[in-house]
């Protein structure tokens, strides 16, 4: 068993973090204090900086002209991307998980010429999003009612999705419909529905973290998506869904927790160290220095179960049960450091001058995507007891 990270992790992780210091972190309270999302152009200037670094075209394999990573060195650079922007972090699930990749993996070829090709030649940057949740369906997903009617030509979709993160930005979502009513969840199907072309409204929501990312709530009205853009096949869109997307995103989500922790625990250092308060610094207190212990510990234990989540992708193995264990615990952390942080630096950690705030309000949003720290919990104890608290 190893726990070091190989030569070309490191490298990947000494790379990104140079980049992230000089490009991104001077300008990621800029961007979250507008509290708008980015727009496609800024996210487009952005990330064909970012390609390089192995985001948005990472995953996909080199015969492909991607960067061939592996999952726990695409967890490394996420985390270090999210040190320095959350909102980016969650960005790079569209630019990369819902976008290149599963353009990569489900996407017709038609779609791949006109969205992936020119996003690994450096030209564009595709960018997907999930559509699972619904105004009345949340951590219920399998009950979702959004429809897809065959006409014998083209899927027609009606229904409304929200919390839709990369959702105002997109090109292509992935959205879950019940294509075979009477089936109930053994008839959701996943299709991917392309914006130019299907076309459905887009309803910006604001909200109290990640303020430069954009969530929102996706309408559509007699959307028609042709028959080829089904992914899969009818039936298999809850459940592959459940086996496949959700864990990656979930280890995902987690490594951007591992992120944010990080950035509270840099900022805390280099304060207790400056701070003086009692003639010496704040660091030298035994009080604060638990605190800088108790962030740093529980960061670290974060860590090593997000590389393990991430392991368990690559190998396939019990991948729902260690991204839910990664899911439950490491966006919990990041709620606690990042509000340690808020105490170590006293009254400027709640100033807006100081990015802590941000740091925390990620934090805190972060917990409810892809399920809440209760649902991963009832995931790790249904797989463990083989009991399940919920169908
Ligand atoms: C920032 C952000 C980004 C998001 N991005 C996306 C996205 O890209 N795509 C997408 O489809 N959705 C997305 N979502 C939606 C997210 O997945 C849901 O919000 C989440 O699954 C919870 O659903 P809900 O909000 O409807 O809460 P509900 O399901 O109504 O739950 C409310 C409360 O009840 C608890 N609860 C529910 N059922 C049980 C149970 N069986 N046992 C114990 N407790 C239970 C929950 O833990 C929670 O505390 C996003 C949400 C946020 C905040």
């Amino acid at each position: 068993m190893k726990f070091e990270l190989s030569e070309q992790q490191k490298l990947l992780k000494r790379n990104a973090r140079e980049f992230m210091e000089k490009e991104i972190i001077p300008l990621a309270d800029e961007y979250d204090k507008k509290c708008n999302p980015f727009s496609k152009e800024q996210l487009t200037e952005l990330y064909l900086k970012l390609i390089p670094l192995g985001y948005a075209t990472g995953l996909i394999p080199q015969e492909y002209g991607g960067g061939g990573l592996d999952y726990p060195s695409f967890g490394i650079i996420v985390e270090e991307l999210a040190r320095a922007s959350g909102s980016l972090g969650i960005c790079e699930m569209g630019t990369q998980i819902m976008g290149p990749l599963t353009l990569y993996t489900e996407g017709t070829e038609e779609l791949k010429a006109k969205y992936l090709k020119p996003t690994i030649a450096g030209e564009k940057v595709a960018i997907g999003c999930l559509g699972v949740t619904e105004p009345d369906v949340g951590t219920a997903a399998r009950d979702i009612k959004t429809v897809a009617t065959f006409s014998g030509k083209d899927y027609i979709i009606n229904g409304t999705k929200t919390w839709i993160s990369n959702g105002g930005y997109c090109d292509v979502a992935v959205v879950l419909a019940v294509a075979d009513d009477g089936k109930g969840h053994r008839g959701i199907a996943r299709f991917l529905v392309e914006k130019e072309r299907s076309g459905f409204e887009i309803r910006e929501l604001h909200k109290l973290g990640f303020r430069s990312s954009s969530t929102a709530e996706l309408i559509f009205q007699d959307c028609r998506v042709p028959k080829e853009n089904l992914a899969g096949e009818i039936g298999q869109g809850y459940g592959g869904a459940v086996a496949s997307l959700f864990p990656l995103l979930r280890a995902t989500l987690a490594t951007i927790g591992v992120g944010l922790a990080q950035a509270a625990i840099d900022t805390s250092v280099r304060y207790a160290r400056e701070r003086k308060q009692f003639g010496r610094p704040i660091g030298k207190f035994q009080l604060v220095q638990e605190m800088i212990a108790d962030m740093v510990i529980e960061t670290e234990a974060a860590r090593l179960l997000v590389l393990d989540a991430f392991d368990s992708i690559q190998k396939d193995q019990q991948r729902i049960k260690r991204c839910s264990i990664a899911k439950a615990f490491a966006p919990e952390v990041a709620v606690r450091a990042t509000s340690k942080a808020i105490e170590i630096h006293g009254a400027y950690g709640v100033s807006e001058e100081y990015a802590l705030e941000r740091y925390f309000r990620d934090a805190r949003t972060l917990v409810i995507p892809d399920g809440t720290t209760e649902i991963q919990k009832l995931i790790v104890s249904r797989e463990v007891l083989g009991m399940a608290a919920f169908v």
